[in-house]
């Protein structure tokens, strides 16, 4: 599926709002094509005007349906909306770009809204360098805001959810979240929580509980930002003022620190440095022959580890 691409045609009908457009150019950053240096060089000097958002939260917490919300919400302002659903354990990706994800029904006709799930594959380390690419495409072609939702819970999404300018972690009641939470490593990547299921018994425990668990893990936020946790009941749309609020206040705090530039540069180098690891990989790759020869002699003692990569890398 690699033939001839027309990669500036392509870039030009993504920013008219072309959904296949934007579907073909996430192909092609995610299939690491031949073409994906290109695209990468012709799209990244369109993109840094999104904002862009990440939620995670344990499965069944309400991050589909709260993303939903916040479509709604971001239209309503006129905004263009993207939305990446990180599905490490499906192994289902692309497909099609809008829709393709069930509480996103409501958006699948909206021309200005465009949906994309992306799955591993088995390789985290191949997410981890197209989750910002996929990003730059959305970016590139207009959309003022991209939602990075991920479905699982591990630390590679939570790394990967943390690359947005601002982190939402999602929690309910009665879902034994606290634990989980904390095992995940997801309450020291929040700039926003937001307690949903408020209709649910027990919202008000789970609020308590999380300000405990905020006041015992205080992470280290350079200048002062107070996590704000904001009630929801998605399904019913309500909350969702707060919770636009609440990000808009924390952008305003990212521009006036410097952290906004200080968040993207961290990401920037994240992603830099993935596509090296992978490149350096496939260079000295598992059963490569120049790898074998030099472990076959630190194996028998002539040669340390070090000196050997030395001779790989250098
Ligand atoms: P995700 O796995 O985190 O993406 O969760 P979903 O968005 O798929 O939601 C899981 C279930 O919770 C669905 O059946 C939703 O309809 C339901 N749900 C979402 N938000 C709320 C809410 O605020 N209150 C109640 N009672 N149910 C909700």
């Amino acid at each position: 599926m690699d033939g001839a691409v027309d990669v500036s045609g392509l870039v030009g009908r993504a920013r008219e709002g072309q959904a296949r457009a934007v579907a073909r150019l996430i192909s092609l950053v995610e299939d690491e094509s031949s073409h994906l240096r290109e695209v990468a060089a012709a799209l990244n000097p369109l993109a840094g005007n999104a904002r862009v958002l990440g939620l995670t939260g344990p499965p069944g917490v309400g991050k589909s349906t709260t993303t939903s919300m916040l479509v709604t919400a971001f239209r309503g302002q006129g905004l263009r909306v993207g939305v990446l659903a990180i599905d490490p354990s499906s192994p289902f990706s692309g497909g099609a770009l809008l829709g393709d994800r069930i509480r996103m029904h409501d958006h699948a006709t909206d021309p200005d809204v465009f949906i994309r799930s992306m799955a591993t594959r088995g390789q985290l380390g191949g997410l981890a360098a197209a989750t910002p690419q996929a990003l730059r495409v959305l970016d590139a072609a207009g959309c003022d805001v991209v939602l990075i939702e991920t479905v699982g819970v591990g630390q590679s999404e939570v790394d990967i959810v943390a690359l947005a300018d601002t982190t939402v972690v999602l929690l309910a009641p009665g879902m034994g979240d606290g634990v989980q939470a904390a095992k995940a490593g997801i309450l020291e990547v929040a700039d926003v929580f937001v307690v949903n299921k408020a209709d649910r018994d027990g919202a008000e425990q789970t609020v308590r509980d999380l300000k405990h668990m905020i006041s015992l893990g205080r992470r280290e936020l350079g200048p002062s930002w107070r996590q704000p946790i904001v009630r929801t009941v998605a399904s019913a749309g309500e909350g969702v003022e707060d919770l636009t609020a609440a990000l808009d206040q924390h952008r305003e705090w990212l521009v006036a620190h410097g952290e906004l530039e200080v968040r993207r540069t961290r990401r920037a180098e994240r992603e830099i440095e993935a596509i090296a690891v992978a490149a350096l990989r496939s260079r000295l790759g598992v059963g490569h022959e120049a790898l074998g020869r030099v472990a076959r002699r630190v194996a028998a003692g002539e040669l340390d580890p070090y000196a050997a990569a030395d001779q790989l890398t250098g």
